[in-house]
């Protein structure tokens, strides 16, 4: 098969439509002989709960844990294995237990599937997964995985990316005792940006910890903390002189109409967290957010997020690009798409002590990335 120019073109306008890796794989079809044929053959799908305990206890305005249960995803087809991952979160009404329900419940929608339509693949599952989007990140993962080993490249290069463009990693410190607030500060070295979880009634001490102790940019997240917009005001007035680059998530995430009026007033980027999850969340943030905190465990997985990050660019948005506490797996699969980030936040496998994969490694803040195709992880499922 062979297009014409204007057939070509004619396609390549429909990427922001819903088709967004067809023109790559296009590419990679058509110039590798040894790609695979159609496979319609079954798919094997595991899950297992994995209980991933904190270095140090994390508090954020909300909550605070010891460990988290993610949930992992092993699917086989055709001897070729792809790896997901869910972190199911409580500020979105997840929980282990209800996730890996949503993935046995949809795990028919892989069988006898031809894994290169996965942009087929993900809207059926979206259809099916309602709720616990951290579940179709989670398949969407393993799938992404599994196209990326199957094809014999990272997916960072199926989406034409230069990793050399991802910008260095925060490193998060969690809300703490101004003593162990210095500890971690001290511990994080290594890291020229942090990112210091505040939305407490103690802010400043907070702030003043981590400025008694280094003098490097930080960024701040309140975690929808503050309340009041009078009450952000004076905090953000008050971090803009603590050298402070942004402020993610000052307010509650339905008070939009009090950010743009904050907007008005601050002389600091504001980056929206909590207030977005899908691509379908983000036009109405414009004119009260800078930029977005992309998730895939918000999203529902890469190929949510990838559409997230050409929407949000379109309109003006700057990209960040977070994660949750996870392990290697879903945080080697968002530094896939890092080199389309302003900010990135990928420090999840960094907080845990028990990570049962590995792939992305971060040096001095910079993300390297391991010579394999896929996500480019291994380990123990
Ligand atoms: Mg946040």
């Amino acid at each position: 098969m062979k297009l014409n120019r204007k057939e070509f073109l004619s396609l390549s306008g429909k990427t922001l439509m819903g088709l967004p890796f067809f023109p790559a794989l296009m590419t990679q079809a058509w110039s590798h002989p040894e790609t695979p044929k159609m496979m319609t053959g079954e798919a094997m799908i595991e899950v297992k709960v994995k209980k991933l305990i904190l270095k140090h206890t994390w508090t954020i305005s909300r909550n605070s844990s010891d460990f988290k249960n993610n949930v992992f995803v092993r699917l086989e087809k055709d001897g070729i294995v792809g790896y997901g991952e869910a972190a199911p979160n409580v500020r979105y009404g997840e929980s282990a237990e209800k996730t890996v329900k949503r993935i046995q419940e949809a795990s028919h929608l892989l069988n006898n599937r031809d894994f290169f339509h996965y942009v087929e693949i993900k809207e059926a599952l979206d259809g099916v997964i309602v709720d616990q989007n951290c579940a179709r990140a989670a398949l969407d993962i393993a799938l992404m995985d599994w196209v990326g080993k199957a094809l014999g490249v990272p997916l960072y290069r199926l989406w034409g990316l230069n990793p050399e463009r991802a910008p260095v990693t925060s490193f998060s410190i969690g809300i703490d005792t101004p003593e162990m607030i210095r500890k971690k500060v001290k511990e994080a070295e290594a890291f020229p940006i942090l990112k210091i979880k505040v939305g407490t009634d103690r802010d400043e001490e907070i702030i003043q910890a981590v400025r008694s102790v280094t003098d490097k940019p930080i960024r701040v997240d309140a975690n929808e903390g503050w309340k009041s917009r009078e009450e952000a005001l004076e905090k953000i007035q008050w971090l803009k002189d603590q050298g402070v680059e942004f402020i993610e998530q000052p307010m509650p995430a339905e008070q939009i109409d009090d950010i743009a009026w904050l907007r008005e007033r601050v002389d600091m980027p504001i980056v929206a967290d909590e207030a977005v999850k899908t691509a379908a969340d983000i036009p109405r943030l414009v004119g009260a957010y800078d930029g977005i905190n992309i998730k895939l465990m918000k999203s529902g997985g890469l190929q949510e997020a990838w559409r997230m990050i050409q929407l949000a660019k379109a309109l003006g948005l700057k990209i960040m690009l977070g994660c949750m506490i996870e392990s290697s797996v879903a945080i080697s699969a968002a530094a896939q798409l890092a080199p389309y980030a302003d900010w990135l936040d990928l420090d999840g496998n960094l907080l845990i002590s028990n990570d049962p994969f590995s792939g992305v490694k971060v040096e001095q803040g910079k993300l390297i990335f391991p010579d394999r195709p896929g996500l480019g992880v291994e380990g123990t499922f």
